[in-house]
C-alpha cells in the first residue's frame, strides 16, 4: 500500500470519501513528519499545527454531512509570499520577519473555500529573487534527494517539501522559473499559469508583469486539481484575466494524438547537460509513440532572454520594494537619528545582498539617462520574445524542452557566482516575458537527481499543457518515484 505521504491529492481525496483515514489523521500525519523530519530540510519557515488541526476537523464534518468542496481536507502548504491572514508572512526576508497578514491572497482564500488544510508557509529565496533557495534569511533548504544539493528557487521550500512528503501539494510562484526550476530540482510537477490567470492580489510583489502563482504537486493531475480552485477572476487584481475557468480535470482526459509538439533547437545547445537533453528527446518520443507530431522550431530571440529579464524585473522590484521603509510597517533599525538614518539602516539591515544588489540595477535602469539605453531596450526585446512564440504556436500546439540546463547542484557551489546562478533560468525567463503558461514535468534522473522537461503552452491553455502532462504520466512513472530521504526515521 502506498504510504499515505506518497498518494497523490486525488487518491486522498478517494480516501478520504471512502472514510480509510480522516482528514484529521492524514494533517497529524503530515505535522508529525514536518516535526521530525524538517529540521534537516528547513523548508517550512512557520508550521501552523492548532489551525491545520481545526481547518481538518471542520472538514471531517463537512464530509460527514456530505457537503464537501474539492479539496476537502487536503494538507497543503503555501510558499511564504503567499499573505495568509493571522500568520507571519516574511517573503524570506528580515524586513518582513515581523509581518503578520492582515488579509489573505485571494488564491489562498479560494484554496481555503475549496477545503484544503494549510499545514503551514514555506521557506523561499528573499522576496523570490535566487534559483537556489540560499538567500533566504531563514537559512538554505537541502534538496531531499541529495541533502548536500540545493531544491532550487525561489519556491526551495515548497518543492522540498513536497518531495519529502511533508504535505500533499503546494502553493508556489514564478516570476522567471520559480515554480518550474524548484520541481524539476525535486522530483514534481510545477505548473506557472498564464500572466494574469491566478490573481495577484495578496502576493507579495517581487516584478508586478511576470509574477504568477501556481500550484506545485506530484502529478498534472494533482496540479489540475489546484489550478481549478487558484484560478480566476479577481476584481482587486487589475491585471487580472476575465475569462472563466475551465474544467481542467476534463481537459486532461483527451489524447495527444494529432497535437503538434515543436522542439526549440536553441534549446539543445552545448550549455545543456547531455543527460537532460537524452531525457526530454526520449519524452519526445514516447508523445510521438501516442501520436504526437513533433517538429523543430525556433525561437532565435530566447537568449536574450536573460538579460532582458534582469533589467525587467529589477527594475520593477526597485519600485515595489521602495514600501519597505522602516516606517510604515516591517522591520526598523534601533535608535534612529533621523529619518534618513531610519530609511537607510532600516533598509541595510532588513534587505540581504542580493534584494540590494537587484534594487540598485533596478533604480540605475529606470534613472534618467540610462532608462532608454536599458530599460527601454529590454522592453523592445520583450516583445521581440512574445513574437517569437507567437510565430512558434502557427506551427505547433506546444513546445517542448528541458526545465533546467543541469540537476540540481550542490549548496555553495554558485554562491558566489551570480551569473551562473542567473543562467539557471535560461529555458523558463522567457515564456514569464511572454506572459504564457508552461509546466515542468518529471522526466527521468541523472546520477541520482531528478530531471525536469518543460511544456510552453498557448495564453491560457493551462488545460492542454496538463493533458498533455498527464498523458505522459500515464505511461511513465518518472513522478512516482521519491527520495529515500526519511525512510530510516519512517522504519
Ligand atoms: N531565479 C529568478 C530570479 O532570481 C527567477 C525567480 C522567480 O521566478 N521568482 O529572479
Amino acid at each position: 500500500m502506498t504510504e499515505l505521504h506518497r498518494k497523490t491529492v486525488r487518491q486522498l481525496l478517494t480516501d478520504l470519501d471512502n472514510k480509510v483515514f480522516s482528514s484529521v489523521e492524514l494533517t497529524r500525519h503530515y505535522l508529525d513528519r514536518i516535526e521530525r523530519l524538517d529540521p534537516s530540510l528547513n523548508s517550512y519557515i512557520t508550521v501552523l499545527g492548532a489551525s491545520a488541526l481545526a481547518q481538518a476537523a471542520a472538514m471531517d464534518e463537512a464530509r460527514r454531512k456530505g457537503n464537501q468542496p474539492l479539496l476537502a481536507g487536503i494538507p497543503i502548504a503555501h510558499k511564504d509570499i503567499i499573505c495568509t491572514q493571522g500568520t507571519k508572512t516574511t517573503a524570506g526576508s528580515r524586513m518582513l520577519d515581523n509581518f503578520i497578514a492582515p488579509y489573505s491572497a485571494t488564491l489562498a482564500e479560494r484554496l481555503d473555500a475549496a477545503g484544503v488544510v494549510t499545514l503551514g508557509k514555506t521557506n523561499m529565496d528573499e522576496f523570490a529573487m535566487g534559483s537556489s533557495n540560499e538567500n533566504s534569511y531563514y537559512g538554505a533548504v537541502h534538496n531531499p534527494w541529495h541533502t548536500d544539493h540545493v531544491p532550487g528557487g525561489s519556491s526551495g521550500g515548497a518543492a522540498a517539501s513536497m518531495a519529502a512528503g511533508l504535505c500533499a501539494a503546494a502553493t508556489g510562484t514564478d516570476t522567471g522559473g520559480s515554480i518550474r526550476q524548484p520541481a524539476a530540482f525535486c522530483g514534481i510537477t510545477g505548473l506557472k499559469p498564464t500572466y494574469g490567470r491566478v490573481s495577484r492580489w495578496g502576493v507579495i510583489a517581487y516584478a508586478s508583469s511576470l509574477d504568477q502563482a501556481g500550484p506545485m504537486a506530484r502529478t498534472a493531475e494533482d496540479a489540475a486539481l489546484l489550478l481549478q480552485a487558484m484560478a480566476g477572476f479577481d476584481a482587486r487584481d487589475a491585471t487580472s484575466i476575465d475569462q472563466p475557468v475551465p474544467d481542467y480535470m476534463a481537459q486532461i482526459n483527451r489524447p495527444v494524438k494529432g497535437l503538434k509538439i515543436g522542439l526549440c533547437q536553441e534549446y539543445f545547445d552545448p550549455g545543456l547537460d547531455p543527460d537532460i537533453k537524452a531525457a526530454v528527446l526520449d519524452a519526445a518520443k514516447t508523445l510521438e509513440s501516442r501520436g504526437a507530431i513533433i517538429k523543430d522550431i525556433s525561437l532565435p530571440n530566447s537568449q536574450h532572454g536573460i538579460p532582458a529579464y534582469y533589467i525587467i524585473a529589477p527594475a520593477e522590484c526597485s519600485a515595489n520594494l521602495s514600501r519597505y521603509d522602516g516606517v510604515r510597517f516591517g522591520y526598523r533599525c534601533a535608535d534612529p537619528q533621523s529619518i534618513e538614518d531610519l530609511y537607510k539602516r532600516s533598509r541595510s539591515e532588513g534587505l540581504g545582498r542580493e534584494v540590494k544588489s537587484r534594487i540598485m540595477v533596478g533604480a540605475f535602469a529606470l534613472s534618467s539617462g540610462y532608462y532608454e539605453a536599458y530599460y527601454r531596450k529590454a522592453q523592445q526585446i520583450r516583445r521581440l520574445i512574445s513574437q517569437d512564440f507567437a510565430n512558434a504556436f502557427t506551427q505547433v500546439d506546444y513546445i517542448l524542452g528541458p526545465t533546467t540546463p543541469s540537476p540540481a547542484f550542490k549548496l555553495g557551489e554558485k554562491a558566489g557566482d551570480q551569473v551562473a546562478m542567473y543562467l539557471q533560468d535560461i529555458y523558463t525567463i522567457a515564456v514569464n516575458l511572454a506572459g504564457l503558461p508552461a509546466i515542468s514535468v518529471p522526466a527521468g534522473f541523472t546520477k541520482g537527481l531528478p530531471i525536469g522537461m518543460q511544456l510552453i503552452g498557448r495564453h491560457l491553455d493551462e488545460g492542454g499543457l496538463l493533458n498533455v502532462a498527464h498523458q505522459y504520466q500515464l505511461v511513465t512513472d518518472w513522478h512516482n518515484r521519491s527520495p529515500n530521504f526519511g525512510n530510516q526515521q519512517d522504519s
